[in-house]
């Protein structure tokens, strides 16, 4: 059975009374659609993308469904027992599509009489009779994801550095920029999500050497009334011309913004960021 999560795979569950499943279960669904439940962000952690079902994935271009159901795709599911990304991942790793330093990463050959390591290993543990072929499998099916969702590419966690690597003085924060979810493929989820999903993914490049040390604060005056006015405050350094001092505006394009010690110190931290 491969169908082990509907958050995370394509597949929907029958909803009817009659349906077989638990009525538990049933009512744990509907609360899940009334709070639109679903798995998003702006980008995950290898961690995470591993550890998803690769089955059905439900990010992967619909065309995975034709590779479901053929002869190398039940030796992948009986034999190989490869239910998720990161399995996939591991068997595609033996095929030479990466030149490391110069040199093929391995050993195998194109071929199904390959008798590498990772070949024979297969022939022998799990009595696979076509180890090339299913690795060319486990690689189609990485494939079909979105480089959103696919453990090879880069990702923007290769760019997020050990917070507490980087020095600090007192009274400081480091600023955490970090956008990948980590952590755990529970944490995926969010609710009162909209239709739209996070698609676009641009992995940016940050150099610690670059990072500046800057002070924001936000305050308001009648906070929480209807005469609240707010302002903001960037603090680079001494007569530094990155200095501001802002006002709250009314409206951001078509949102009203509430003025309040929240907005401010927001907007002070969006515009120290830029
Ligand atoms: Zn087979
Ligand atoms: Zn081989
Ligand atoms: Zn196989």
């Amino acid at each position: 059975e491969i169908r082990i999560n509907s958050y995370l795979q394509s597949w929907k569950t029958a909803m009817t009374v009659r349906s077989s499943q638990p009525p538990d279960l049933l009512r744990m669904i509907k609360v899940g659609q009334k709070y639109r439940l679903r798995m998003e962000g702006i980008s995950f952690e290898r961690t995470i993308l591993r550890q998803m079902p690769i089955w059905h994935h439900a990010q992967a271009d619909p065309k995975i469904r034709r590779l479901t159901n053929s002869r190398a795709s039940k030796c992948l599911q009986n034999k190989h027992n490869l239910t998720t990304v990161g399995d996939a991942e591991d068997l595609a790793a033996a095929l030479p599509v990466v030149i490391i330093r110069g040199r093929l990463a391995n050993e195998h050959t194109n071929s199904n009489y390959c008798e590498c390591r990772d070949c024979t290993e297969l022939r022998q543990v799990i009595n696979c009779e076509h180890p090339h072929t299913c690795m060319l499998r486990a690689q189609e099916l990485l494939d079909t994801l979105p480089e959103k969702w696919d453990p090879r590419a880069e990702q923007p966690e290769d760019h997020e550095y050990d917070l507490n690597n980087l020095q600090k003085e007192r009274d400081e924060e480091n600023f955490n920029y970090h956008l990948s979810t980590t952590w755990n493929i529970s944490d995926v989820f969010q609710i009162f999500t909209n239709q739209l999903t996070v698609s676009t993914r641009k992995v940016v490049t940050t150099n610690p050497r670059e990072l500046s040390i800057v002070a924001t604060d936000g305050s308001c005056i009648d906070n929480g009334q209807d005469t609240a006015i707010a302002g903001a405050g960037v603090f680079f350094g001494m007569s530094d011309p990155k200095n501001q001092s802002i006002k709250i505006p009314k409206t951001s394009g078509t949102t009203a913004l509430i003025q309040s010690n929240q907005t401010a110190e927001l907007l002070a931290t969006k515009v120290a960021s830029e």
